[in-house]
C-alpha cells in the first residue's frame, strides 16, 4: 500500500485535533481500565485530589502545556504519559490518514492502534492488559473480517485467516509460557500477553504473527539486556512488561 497525498493544511489540522481528542479518552481508558472502573462515570477528574476537572483542564495537549504538568486545583504532577499519548495520536491520525485515505478503512486502522497504545501504556505502568483490549478486541478484529470486504478494506485478513491468527498468536504464546514455567518454575509471560497477542493476530491474520513475535522478541532482549547494563537495579531475570514489545512489533510488520 503506498502513501497518499498529504491532507491540505485544514484536513491535516483537524486530524490532528481528532486525533489528540482520542488520545485524550485513550489516556482515560489507560487510568481507569487496568483497575476496573468506568470509563464513562465519573467525568474526567483529577486521580490526586478527586475535583471533576474544569473545561480549560480538559483540552487535549494545550492544558498539559498551560498547566506545567500540574493539577490546576491541587497542584499534584500530571504524568508526561498524558501529553504523550494525545501527541502519540495526533500523529497517528495524520500518519493513517497519509496511508489509507478517510472512511472506514482509516477508522477501522485508527482502532486497531488505539488498541496497542492502550494495551502498552497499561501493562507498563500497571503490569495489567485489560481484558477490554485484548478479550473483545479479539471479537472485534474476527468481527471485522466478515465486514472487510464490504468496506473495501482489501488488507484485512479474511475470516480463516483472522482466527487463525488469534488462535496461532494465543497459542504460541501460551506454549512459550507453559514451557518456560515447566522448564524454570517461574512465569514469564502473563496471561494478558497471551490474549493480546491473540487480539493482533485477528486483526493481522496468521501468516504475520511470527513476524510480528520474532520483532517483539528481538526488540524485548536487547531492551532488556540493555537495561541489565545501565541499572544496577535490573538484572537479566527481571521480568518486564511485554506488552509494549508486541505493539511495537505490531506497528512494525502492519506499517
Ligand atoms: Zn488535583
Amino acid at each position: 500500500m503506498g502513501a497518499l497525498a498529504p491532507p491540505e493544511p485544514f484536513r491535516a489540522l483537524l486530524l490532528f485535533l481528532f486525533g489528540s481528542c482520542i488520545g485524550s479518552f485513550l489516556n482515560v481508558c489507560i487510568t481507569r481500565l487496568p483497575a476496573g472502573e468506568s470509563i464513562l462515570v465519573p467525568a474526567s477528574h483529577c486521580r490526586s485530589c478527586k475535583a471533576p476537572l474544569p473545561f480549560r483542564a480538559n483540552l487535549p495537549l494545550i492544558s498539559y502545556l498551560l498547566l506545567r504538568a500540574h493539577c490546576a486545583l491541587c497542584g499534584a504532577r500530571i504524568p508526561v504519559r498524558y501529553f504523550l499519548v494525545e501527541l502519540g495520536m495526533a500523529v497517528a491520525a495524520l500518519a493513517c490518514y497519509r496511508r489509507v485515505g478517510p472512511g472506514s478503512r482509516l477508522g477501522v486502522h485508527l482502532a486497531f492502534i488505539c488498541a496497542l497504545v492502550v494495551a502498552a501504556a497499561a501493562d507498563l505502568e500497571t503490569g495489567i492488559i485489560p481484558d477490554a483490549v485484548s478479550v473483545y478486541g479479539t471479537a472485534v478484529g474476527f468481527a471485522l473480517s466478515w465486514c472487510a470486504p464490504a468496506l473495501s478494506i482489501e488488507e484485512f485478513p479474511s475470516p480463516g485467516d483472522s482466527l487463525l491468527g488469534a488462535l496461532c498468536g494465543g497459542g504460541v504464546l501460551w506454549a512459550t509460557a507453559a514451557g518456560y514455567r515447566a522448564v524454570t518454575g517461574r512465569d514469564g509471560l502473563g496471561g494478558g500477553d497471551v490474549k493480546l497477542l491473540a487480539m493482533i493476530g485477528s486483526f493481522a491474520g496468521w501468516e504475520r504473527v511470527p513476524g510480528i513475535l520474532a520483532v517483539s522478541a528481538l526488540a524485548g532482549s536487547v531492551c532488556g539486556i540493555g537495561l541489565a547494563c545501565v541499572r544496577k537495579d535490573v538484572s537479566l531475570r527481571t521480568p518486564l512488561p511485554f506488552a509494549p514489545f508486541l505493539c511495537l512489533g505490531a506497528l512494525l510488520c502492519l506499517y
